[in-house]
This record gives C-alpha cells, structure tokens and sequence, in this order.
C-alpha cells in the first residue's frame, strides 16, 4: 500500500457509502480512464474474471460458440468462456513477445471457417505486461471480422507504441487482484471505447435490474460491481502506478544486468515500440533440468520462485480442447522461471537471488 488509501476508505466510512457504488467508485473509474488516456470508459467490478465474463457476454457469446484463446495465460482468461457453454480453442504463442501467435491464430480461424463454424471472439493476453503483437492480431481481427477481448490484467502501466495496454480490444479488461501491479485486493475493470458498452456492463454487474423503482428484470445479470471502500483502495494506488512500474522495471534490469551475460538464460526483450510493465520477471533456462535445480536451490534458501504459467492446453481440465500448437508455449512452462518481482524487493534481497543463480553456473 503507498499511505494514501487510507484516506480514500475513511471518506467512504465518513460519508457512510459502504456500498457496491459510490464517491470512491465513480472517482476510481475516472482515474483509471485518465491514465489509460485514450478516450476510453471503465466500469469498476469485482474481479478480472468477472469483467472478461461480462466482456464475453457484451460480445454475445453463447453456447457452443468458438472462442479462440491464447494458451498461454492464467486459467481466469479462460473459465469465462465455459461459464457460457462455449467452447475454446487454444493458440500457441510466437517467441518474441510469449504471446499469441499471428500464424496460428489465422490457421484456427481459417480451419473453423471451412469447418461451417466462424468463431466468435479472440482472447488475447499481456503476459507478465509484455504487449501481444496488436497489429498483426488487429489486421486478422479486422480482416475476419472476429472482435478481440484484451486480456490485460497483468500489464496495466504497460503500452504499445505510446499506447495503453487496456486500449486495444474491442473489450478491454484489466485486473486490480492482490498479486498484480496495483491493487484493490480485489477488483478489476472492464474497459470499453463507447459509453452505452459500459452503461450496458453495469447494467449486467448489478443483476440487471431495468430501469424504475420495482425490481424488474428482463435479463439475467450478476453482483459484479465494485465495492466504495475497495475503489477508495483503488484511487490511493493509481497514485503510485507510476512508481511501481519503475520498481518492477528496475527488477528485471537489475538481474538482467547480473545475469544477463550467463548463456544458459534467456531474457526476454522488449520488442521495438513495445514497453512492458515487467510485472514479472521471467527468465528462460537451456534446459527444464536446469531450471528445476535452480529452482530447488533457490526454495532450499527460503526464496519463491515458480514456473511460468501452465498452458491452458495442458491443464487436464481442458484436455480435450481443440489446439493449435507450435512448442513456443510448452518450452516456456518447461524451461521458464518466474522470479521473485515485488514492487517493494531490496538490493539485498535481489542480490541473494542472483547469488544462488550464479553460482550454480560458477
Ligand atoms: C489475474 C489474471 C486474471 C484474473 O483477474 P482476477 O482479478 O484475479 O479475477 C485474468 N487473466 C490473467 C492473465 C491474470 O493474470
């Protein structure tokens, strides 16, 4: 927390709006649509999930609807998608960005399309901040007339060519949980370019009670709204966003400079025009052997460091799901440790990290 929260929470106590609305609510959505800068309107809710849910909803996905998603994310961009009966299908990632890969995202679109199903939407993700190519993924999306759902929950503060991430689908998300670069401890929002798109996700966020003093329902909606105290933890940290992306950015320059000359590890670079908000630092070793030794010695010495993210078609769960693949995603979750990335690490503490790793390689 940076000290201004507190503030923000006792106003809501003060004023007594403890409520899913709310000073903190509407100031809090205001706040993050002036950072994102780009004439866009959020809508504040309880989670990233639930807002790439209500995003899917807006884009009317329906049961037995195609939905292609990057495979290389977090379970939450996914289960939105089986929350509406439809069914993923999941894209591999290309090199440079760990991110949904052009090429086989057209060959799934192309293949659905001979198939007699076109598929309904594109999930694509800012992985550990770093952008996806939205300009290749832009031009498919355009050319096929297929909407994309940015998932941007980890790359808030992140941009593309001087652009927001959170900017680029046609339904942005970003999300506010504890383990991300600011937070409300929970939360998220839904970020959309047209006000009547947020007005309907508020509308579908607070169960979709119509307009009038009876309770008169003629959709099905959900309790997605964001708390007034929650949004006033919300507005303390938008003041620090700046700061944390620079501890987080010093983070990976740091074992970068350390670690960097060490040829058995790979870092990943930010392509030109792309600037990560290096939520996490992730770091690639030659083999998986050496990364699980570096990884028990590392948990041998009390410090946390874990595998990146398991793709989402190799969770059993998912296991029968339709895939496109080409090794990009798999070597990562084989080869790639996640490691410790807090805003708040001292020198001391990253120097016992690069310690251990370093002297594994003598
Ligand atoms: C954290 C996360 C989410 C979900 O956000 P919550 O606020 O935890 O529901 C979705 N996608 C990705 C890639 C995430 O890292």
């Amino acid at each position: 927390m940076s000290g201004h929260e507190q503030e923000f929470i006792n106003e809501a106590f003060d004023t007594n709006w403890i409520a899913p609305l709310g000073p903190n609510v509407n100031g809090f959505e205001k706040d993050i649509e002036n950072y994102l800068n780009e004439n866009v309107h959020a809508a504040a809710l309880s989670s990233g999930t639930a807002a790439i849910h209500l995003a899917l909803k807006l884009l009317n996905i329906n049961q037995g609807d195609i939905v292609l998603c990057q495979t290389k994310t977090f379970v939450a961009s996914v289960n939105p998608v089986i929350y509406l009966g439809a069914t993923p299908i999941f894209i591999d990632s290309e090199k440079d960005t760990w991110n949904m890969c052009p090429e086989m995202l057209e060959k799934a679109i192309n293949d659905c399309i001979k198939n007699g199903k076109k598929p309904k939407a594109i999930v694509a993700i800012n992985l550990y901040g770093m952008p996806y190519k939205v300009e290749n993924i832009q031009n498919i999306s355009i050319k096929y007339n297929i909407p994309v759902v940015e998932d941007s929950a980890e790359a808030l503060g992140s941009s593309y060519f001087n652009k927001k991430c959170g900017t680029f689908g046609d339904l942005s998300i970003i999300s506010f949980n504890g383990n991300k670069i600011i937070t409300t401890s929970g939360g998220g929002a839904l970020i959309t370019k047209n006000k009547t798109t947020k007005d309907k996700a508020i509308y579908l966020a607070t169960q979709a009670k119509d307009d009038g003093i009876e309770y008169s329902h003629t959709a099905i909606g959900h309790n997605y709204r964001m708390s007034n105290i929650i949004a006033g933890i919300g507005r303390g940290q938008m003041k620090v966003i700046d700061e944390r992306i620079k501890a987080r950015r010093y983070n990976y320059e740091y074992y970068q400079k350390h670690l960097g000359d060490i040829k058995e590890i790979t870092f990943l670079q930010e392509p030109e025009g792309f600037f990560s908000n290096r939520w996490l630092t992730c770091i690639v070793f030659k083999t998986s052997n050496i990364r699980n030794d570096i990884m028990s010695l590392l948990n041998q010495d009390n410090i946390e460091a874990r595998p990146s993210w398991k793709p989402m078609h190799l969770q059993p769960v998912f296991k029968s799901h339709p895939k496109y693949l080409n090794g990009v995603s798999e070597d990562l979750y084989n080869k790639g440790l996640c490691l410790p990335s807090g805003s708040n690490l001292t020198k001391n503490e990253l120097n016992r990290v690069i310690k251990i790793i370093a002297d594994y390689f003598g």
